[in-house]
């Protein structure tokens, strides 16, 4: 899925950042480049790429580091923001008036996913306390109605619709005015016409006629950069005041979808994860971008960071991450891990163990961090370099020296061995965690 991808090449670029000794011109540069790279990679509009490399080129190299945060966190914090800002900075659900009917609607092509979408904005406000209807003025496509008809059904939604009537102006007029007392009206137009050139006129006379308060542009989120040329088509007939993007579960080309944002000027508001009438989500450009970046929570991380940096010896953190470690490192990197807050938390924080270390490694190491340092104590230098060698009678002599049972030195061993084969796999893939470390130091 190239969102992924996008999100796995930004994180590869941030990590050079991270792994460097230095923050200087040169790598600002390459790290610039990189995204370049990646954001063009899932398909982003030339222009925009220039236009939000520049921007980090230039905030990064000039802006003054506030003091107290290091120069590799305002990178990071600089990325995000530029990210974000080319999505629109605030999330924007619908302007919906308290009082009074509110008419929205929908456009696209067919197959973008307008009829779908309908229903599921339909189901999504009447959740939260609005009477709901639903038009359908789609003329062209034979079983529209039915299908619209077919989804409200689930959901409990009236819909209008005259199959006998050609002329969609007057299918809505008349659903307006049987859904008098309703609060929000959704018009599922029709998407297909002998041309485009017919399609894009008959949502300009629509649009003329009723006034909706408010165009949404559906597009499919798999299109890639045709979404700009379609949002831009569409944009000229009625001014489109905002776009859901759908089908962003598959395989989507979700830069191409961003960048016909950018290129209209309005705003993402909803996003379609699924077929189902429940796979829609507003959509928070703040969120995504760090979706994206594949950090949970980017100020948590940026906080984290700084603790870490003071705690985690870089000597140690190579030891860990070469493979080549002995128990007695397992437990040194553990402990100070732990230091700087839950373990399993922080290290899915961190880009590249996002990727998949045993989550009951961490859970357990969290939780017998104390047992398990008695344990390697009791250990010989042999044994905790080379733990091959232990037998049952070495098992039996740690663990009544450590004053732990026999299971306990087994569990050990049996997450040491885990450790050091997820590890293996992992550097395997090249990860960028693991090609030197994305890694507070
Ligand atoms: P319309 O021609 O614009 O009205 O599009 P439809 O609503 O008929 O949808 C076309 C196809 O896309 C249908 O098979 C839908 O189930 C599917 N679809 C719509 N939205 C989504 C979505 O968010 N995710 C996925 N996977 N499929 C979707
Ligand atoms: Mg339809």
């Amino acid at each position: 899925m190239v969102l992924e991808k996008l999100g796995e090449s930004l994180h590869n670029a941030l990590a050079k950042i991270f792994k460097s000794s230095m923050v200087d011109k040169k790598l600002v540069k390459e790290l610039v480049i990189d995204i370049q790279r990646a954001l063009l990679q899932a398909d982003v509009n030339v222009k925009l790429v220039f236009e939000i490399s520049r921007r980090i080129e230039e905030r990064a190299l000039n802006e003054k580091v506030p003091p107290g945060i290091s120069r590799r966190e305002h990178i990071l914090k600089v990325v995000y923001e530029e990210l974000t800002r080319f999505l629109g900075e605030k999330p924007k659900p619908l302007n919906l008036k308290p009082k009074g009917v509110n008419l929205l609607m929908l456009v696209g092509i067919q197959g973008s996913g307008k009829t779908t979408t309908a229903a599921k904005l339909a189901r999504y406000y009447q959740k939260r306390g609005f009477k709901t209807a639903l038009i359908c003025s789609d003329t062209y496509r034979p079983g529209a109605l039915a299908q619209l008809r077919q989804l409200a059904e689930k959901i409990n939604v009236p819909v209008y619709g005259d199959e006998a009537e050609k002329d969609p102006v007057k299918i809505v007029k008349d659903g307006v005015e049987k859904f008098k007392g309703y609060d929000l009206i959704i018009i599922d137009t029709s998407g297909r016409h002998k041309e485009e050139k017919g399609l894009i006129e008959e949502m300009k006379k629509l649009e003329e006629a009723i006034k909706p308060d408010e165009v949404m542009l559906v597009i499919d989120g798999t299109i890639g950069q045709q979404a700009a040329v379609q949002a831009e088509a569409f944009n000229k007939a009625t001014p489109i005041g905002s776009i859901f993007v759908s089908k962003l579960d598959g395989s989507a080309r979700g830069g191409g979808a961003l960048s016909s944002v950018a290129a209209i000027g309005a705003p993402i508001k909803f996003i379609g994860t699924g077929e189902k009438l429940d796979d829609i989500e507003p959509f928070v450009p703040s969120r995504f971008v760090g979706r994206l970046l594949g950090l949970g929570d980017l100020k948590g991380l940026v906080e984290k960071v700084r603790e870490a940096e003071v705690k985690v010896p870089e000597k140690d953190v190579k030891a860990f991450l070469s493979g080549k470690f002995t128990l007695y490192d397992m437990y040194k990197q553990f402990e100070s891990l732990r230091k700087v807050g839950p373990l399993g938390k922080l290290l899915k924080m961190i880009p590249g163990f996002a990727y998949g270390l045993p989550e009951e490694t961490l859970e357990l190491a969290e939780k017998r961090l104390d047992r398990w340092k008695a344990i390697i104590e009791s250990m010989t230098v042999e044994e905790r370099v080379n733990p091959k060698i232990f037998n049952a009678s070495r098992i039996r002599r740690v663990a009544r020296g450590s004053g732990t049972s026999e299971a306990e030195v087994r569990e050990l061993l049996k997450q040491y061995n885990l450790m050091r084969k997820m590890m293996k796999s992992l550097r395997r893939k090249r990860l960028p965690f693991f090609k030197g470390g994305f890694m507070p130091r």
